[in-house]
């Protein structure tokens, strides 16, 4: 379905910036952790002190070509560092070292679902490494102001797509699947509120069948819900612009969270503005083919890989979807299924496990219960040790201290009953204690066959085996 505002149709393009996830800057050993006392994690490299000569590192470019990879990206064998010059106070070596005229990464796709469930195709255009820059803080004095370059020298990956998508959904759904990605790959923790992921947000207007018009682009945006408002708001005054007779303008704007509306920054630079040259203290950065074939197979299997995999395996396309959002979930019922019923698994980890993990706060990776101990409950479902009701119990318990099931099992006496004469003892309790329903259900209100059932589950805690129950209830009531 296309999106419109009135009969204007968006086009929005998103520069995103990732940090790259590595314990050391893209050229210094400086460290890269987030959090840190201001200016405890700067080497002279990224204080820009003169004669300090940046070196490469070697983990940040294959996090690049690895990211390259999971994007569906050409990998460039040969790509070049150029110097992006320009002042800015946290910025002391006067220019960003990045990647103009030859990227590490050059085309690529990323497939997104919509809310529809339709597919669409976002293409990448490059993916490129540069330098972050220092961060200055203005709300440390009243009449001061202060620089911080723990971030300066951090390597990021700047992903820039093609303006393919038409509504805020596409970019919120194309920024989700990126992140998802990269998080798989390792290459980006894609936590947007520590600043590992910004994105530019480029949109322009057309009429339906013209070609572009003139876009303006939205610095920094932190969030994806932001990127959807910004892109809405953005869209909504070009119209604007445009409909009372005027010309949108290039230009950078900022996004004022607040008030939700776009505010001008600066009319729109050009690459000659910052006077890009080749970097002359590096050489090209050279691959060797072999070694990003070694890359490519050992990357792990990404998101849509593995959610037709567990639809294969018989999972619902909406279990597969939740359980493959984020990879720890996925490892962790993988682990759960190893051996066992994947549909039983999948149940049990969408169902009480998540629940679980709502009510505690907690997530997958500091998971109270651990994946052998949940796969040893489903174990003792499935050899009859317990019935499905005393499941439940036994994993209220386990939610509190992660031990063995069985153990919990043995302690509390909570094994299924399976003695005839136990179960025939309760159902004539039961009887006895129901003449009213009994009678009813004998001039044939046979509906109330469930009712029994219950109390007599209800009067053995729960442990009876409920076919067993079933059987000694129709042979009684005489049904
Ligand atoms: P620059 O380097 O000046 O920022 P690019 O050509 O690299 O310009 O484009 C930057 C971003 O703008 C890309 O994500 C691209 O998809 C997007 N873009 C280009 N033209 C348009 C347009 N007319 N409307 C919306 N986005 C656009
Ligand atoms: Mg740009």
């Amino acid at each position: 379905m296309t999106y419109t505002i009135g009969d204007w149709e968006l086009v929005i393009g998103l520069e995103v910036h990732a940090q790259v996830t590595s314990n050391a800057k893209l050229f210094s050993g400086a460290a890269t952790a987030f959090g840190a006392a201001p200016n405890s994690q700067v080497s002279f490299v990224d204080a820009g002190m003169p004669g300090m000569l940046p070196v490469i590192n070697g983990e940040c470019v294959a996090q690049a070509v690895r990211t390259g990879l999971g994007l569906n990206a050409e990998i460039h064998l040969w790509s070049r560092f150029d110097r992006k010059n320009y002042f800015y106070a946290d910025l002391p070596q006067g220019y960003q070292i990045s990647q103009f005229a030859h990227p590490i990464v050059g085309k690529g796709a990323v497939e997104v679902k919509l809310e529809d469930g339709s597919t669409k195709t976002i293409g990448i255009t490059r993916l490129h490494l540069e330098q972050d820059a220092g961060k200055s803080l203005h709300d440390q004095h009243p009449s001061k102001s202060f620089i911080d370059l723990n971030r300066s020298g951090v390597a990021l990956m700047e992903i820039v797509s093609e303006p393919d998508m038409r509504s805020p959904e596409e970019a919120g759904a194309y920024l989700t699947k990126l992140r998802q990605i990269m998080r798989y790959l390792g290459t980006c923790d894609g936590n947007m509120d520590e600043g590992s992921m910004r994105a530019d947000v480029n949109v322009s207007v057309r009429k339906a069948g013209e070609g572009f018009r003139t876009r303006c682009e939205v610095k920094n945006v932190n969030s994806i819900r932001f990127v959807m408002q910004a892109v809405e708001a953005e869209a909504r005054r070009q119209i604007e612009v445009w409909e009372s007779g005027g010309t949108v303008e290039q230009e950078t704007r900022l996004f004022d969270t607040q008030r939700g509306v776009t505010r001008s920054m600066r009319s729109k630079e050009d690459a000659h503005d910052y006077r890009y040259f080749p970097d002359p203290d590096l050489p090209p950065l050279v691959l060797d083919a072999a070694w990003v074939e070694s890359l490519r197979a050992a990357l792990p299997e990404l998101p849509d890989a593995r959610r037709a995999r567990y639809v294969a395996m018989g999972l619902s396309p909406y279990d597969a979807h939740v359980l493959t959002l984020e990879k720890d979930t996925a490892l962790f019922f993988e682990e759960v299924a190893q051996g066992r019923d994947a549909k039983m698994a999948a149940n049990w980890v969408t169902g009480d496990y998540f629940a679980g993990l709502n009510r505690l706060k907690r997530e997958v990776a500091d998971s109270p219960v651990s994946a052998r101990n949940l796969g040893r409950l489903l174990d003792l479902i499935a050899d009859g040790t317990i019935t499905g009701t005393i499941a439940k119990q036994v994993f209220e318990i386990m939610l509190e201290a992660d031990e063995d099931p069985a153990a919990i099992v043995e302690a509390r006496g909570l094994k299924q009953v399976r003695d005839t004469g136990a179960i025939e003892a309760a159902a004539e309790a039961v009887m006895a204690a129901h003449a009213d329903k009994l009678a009813e259900y004998r001039a044939g209100k046979e509906k109330l066959f469930g009712f029994f059932v219950g109390q007599v589950m209800k009067a053995m805690a729960g442990k009876g085996n409920p076919a067993m129950v079933n059987e000694v209830l129709k042979a009684k009531l005489g049904g």
